[in-house]
């Protein structure tokens, strides 16, 4: 960014055809062959009209949502009793997301009634029973937070969504390629870090440093957390680290949110 911010408006000039038609199909935009920047007419450079499209395509693109999720937002949301409170939740913080962004508590976490963690140690009569009368599985929450995500890439703002598998399996790979730090610094840096499904995966001693690098960087910065998890507050803290989830829940003072209900799909795999 920069001073080159304020030159607009831009003038929209017919492209001088220089070009083969092959050349043509490569570029997207004749009117700058992709560079995002022309002449203008006073000889100073300016940026192409077609820039804030291509700023979006490379938020979306880095935001590392799964392209089949384009279509997701909060309009084709399914609201039903027990999920209304995280769809008024969490509207109301992509509404608000201005002035919220800059608060102390600018965070949002999605959590069970009880974790997927107690109801794997108990037996296996309990575990029928606290399957049943605590689902906290296909609730809607990845629904949710791509929505936001999307919702709050299409004003402007970087979002990186993660998913717990992934994340941490990428974070091994960076640690083996002597990467870790840039890693983790990107993570730290964006506008919104979204975590889906948090403390899902085999947390080692080495993974709970990380994760607590990434988010009490982000706490530090004052950036801003939302996640998700199918553990509850006390199985989160023993899965991900008590130091990581004590940050997150000042983080998400006032938007702590509990839920559990029927499954939102159909069947009941339970991913
Ligand atoms: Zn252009």
């Amino acid at each position: 960014m920069g001073e080159l911010q304020k030159v607009t408006p831009l003038p929209i000039k017919k492209p001088v055809i220089t070009k083969t038609y092959q050349e043509e199909q490569a570029t997207e935009c004749s009117l700058c062959n992709d560079t995002e920047f022309i002449i203008l007419d006073n000889n100073t450079v300016g940026y192409c009209e077609c820039r804030k499209q291509k700023e979006l395509q490379r938020r979306i693109k880095s935001s590392t949502i799964d392209p089949a999720n384009m279509k997701v937002a909060f309009e084709n949301y399914r609201i039903m009793p027990h999920n209304k409170k995280m769809y008024e939740c969490v509207t109301e913080y992509a509404k608000n997301f201005d002035e919220i962004k800059g608060t102390q508590n600018n965070s949002l976490g999605f959590l069970a009634v009880v974790g997927e963690a107690t109801i794997k140690a108990a037996n296996m009569r309990e575990r029928q029973q606290l399957m049943a009368e605590h689902n906290n599985f296909g609730l809607g929450k990845t629904h949710l937070q791509t929505a936001l995500a999307l919702d709050l890439i299409h004003c402007g703002y970087t979002v990186l969504m993660v998913n717990d598998a992934d994340v941490i399996a990428e974070l091994r790979a960076a640690q083996f390629e002597g990467e870790i730090n840039n890693k983790i610094a990107n993570m730290a840096d964006v506008d919104l870090l979204i975590w889906d499904d948090l403390g899902k995966s085999k947390y080692t001693d080495w993974v709970q440093t990380q994760v607590y690098q990434i988010i009490n960087q982000r706490y530090r910065s004052g950036l801003p957390i939302v996640f998700s998890s199918n553990e509850d507050s006390e199985t989160l803290a023993e899965k991900v680290g008590g130091a990581a989830v004590s940050r997150l829940y000042s983080m998400c003072r006032g938007r702590w949110i509990e839920s559990e209900g029927p499954d939102y799909r159909l069947g009941n795999d339970r991913s």
